[in-house]
């Protein structure tokens, strides 16, 4: 049923679009585990991969396939025409003002050493400082973390209040005529809290310090506008988005990538060689030395216009109701404790059961085909904040349905009955 449509009678439930229908062009969904069909909850970890991508990337290899050198050959021309299409597809869908500020990478984890390698040795000295929130991803910390000790800068920490939202008074008390960066997720991946991320950029600005949005977990949930989000770099996992792995995103301002180093030299990223002086192409080439994940690339691109075809509002919509559902009905069994209760949150629920391990529950959550993360989520200060080390951590996409979660929660339910 399309947006507008009359809520499923009985159930109060607003479908914003066929859930169904976007359900079969996603093969894996159909799959058995346990003998149970597979219930996938573990979208932050990664997203699966609809046919249209599939194919696409098949239709690389079976079509198109060579380097990127245009003037060589046919198929030279096709594999660079694929490739920039998608490079094209990454700055339409987050709303980059210009296709060369888009840099592919092998992820999110890539993107941030690029910066922290290129834009931090060469702007971070002793005795600057770093800002990053207690809600990061270890990808969105420990480069900091070592960029930090290899110049004597230092790493400072917003924190959060006990719904896991960031505190932006304690932030702007952090902020000084030393803050040379402030790094910020735009959505937590151990908790799911939204960051006002367009007011820390502000902040940050006003500071005089530059400003790097971390958008694994925030690019399949919302809207993405660079352009509004106002930050000097924005950066993304393709597979995190319905897309292949092995390919992300750098988005980063003209001016401000213009004026970094290169991070990795060789072929490809260079307009001429002698032994004495290289000259480096213009961006975004001379970030992407050597021969690239082109066919990824191009799957990235057939993961985009997948998600326009759809609505990335429609989504978004359709993932809030059924968040809302989850958090709910889970925080209402006894025993279960949320982590992270923020009231802007987006597809994660993160939980402890009292009597039992996190790995109990996710074992018995597999046993009904039901796959969760269990684990410290590559977030090991923010669990700390909540003292915990570990938790349950089901994660929704917009192919995930009611009937779902009912199926969790009743796996859940049963285990706080039998608690021992
Ligand atoms: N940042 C956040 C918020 C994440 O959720 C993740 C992945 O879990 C990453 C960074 C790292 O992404 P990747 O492993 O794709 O490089």
């Amino acid at each position: 049923a399309p947006h507008g449509a009359a809520p499923l009678a009985g159930q109060g439930r607003h479908p914003a679009f066929d859930v169904h229908a976007v359900r079969r062009d996603f093969p894996v969904l159909s799959e058995r585990v346990n003998g149970r069909q597979l219930v996938w909850f573990d979208n932050a970890a990664t997203t699966h991969k609809p046919q249209a991508v599939i194919d696409r990337i098949s239709h690389f290899y079976a079509h198109e396939n060579s380097n990127i050198h245009r003037a060589a050959h046919a198929l030279a021309a096709r594999a660079t025409d694929a490739y920039e299409g998608a490079r094209q597809r990454v700055k339409d869908f987050i709303n980059a003002p210009d296709v060369n500020e888009v840099i592919f990478v092998r992820g999110t984890t890539e993107a941030i050493n690029l910066v922290a390698k290129s834009w931090g040795a060469q702007h971070i000295g002793e005795g600057d400082e770093i800002i990053v929130s207690h809600l990061e991803h270890h990808a969105n910390i420990v480069p900091w973390q070592q960029l930090a000790a290899a110049k004597g800068a230092r790493l400072r920490v917003i924190p959060v209040d006990d719904s896991g939202q960031v505190l932006l008074d304690e932030y702007q008390k952090l902020l000084n005529d030393r803050t040379r960066l402030v790094a910020v997720t735009q959505v937590s991946n151990a908790l799911g809290t939204v960051v006002p991320v367009k007011e820390i950029v502000a902040l940050a600005h006003r500071a005089g310090a530059k400003a790097l949005v971390d958008g694994a977990q925030s690019i399949s949930h919302m809207r993405v506008d660079v352009q509004d989000i106002g930050a000097d770099f924005f950066v993304f996992s393709g597979h995190k988005v319905f897309g292949p792995t092995g390919i992300g995103v750098v988005w980063g301002r003209r001016e401000v990538l213009e004026d970094m180093p290169p991070w990795q030299g060789g072929g490809n990223m260079i307009a001429d060689v002698t032994f004495e002086k290289t000259v480096f192409q213009p961006i975004p080439n001379k970030f992407e030395a050597g021969t690239g994940n082109i066919a990824d690339a191009v799957g990235l691109g057939a993961a985009i216009d997948y998600v326009n075809r759809i609505g990335i509002e429609a989504i978004a919509r359709y993932e809030h109701e059924l968040l809302a559902y989850g958090m709910q009905h889970l925080g209402g069994v006894p025993g279960v404790r949320l982590i992270g209760t923020a009231a802007d949150k987006a597809s994660v629920m993160s939980f402890v059961l009292s009597g039992y391990s996190t790995e109990e529950v996710g074992r018995a959550l597999n046993e009904e085909g039901i796959a969760v993360r269990t684990g410290h989520h590559c977030a090991q200060p923010i669990l700390r904040r909540f003292g915990v080390e570990t938790t349950v951590r089901p994660s929704l996409a917009f192919y995930n349905t009611f009937d779902e979660v009912d199926r969790l929660l009743d796996v859940v339910r049963r285990l706080a009955a039998q608690r021992r």
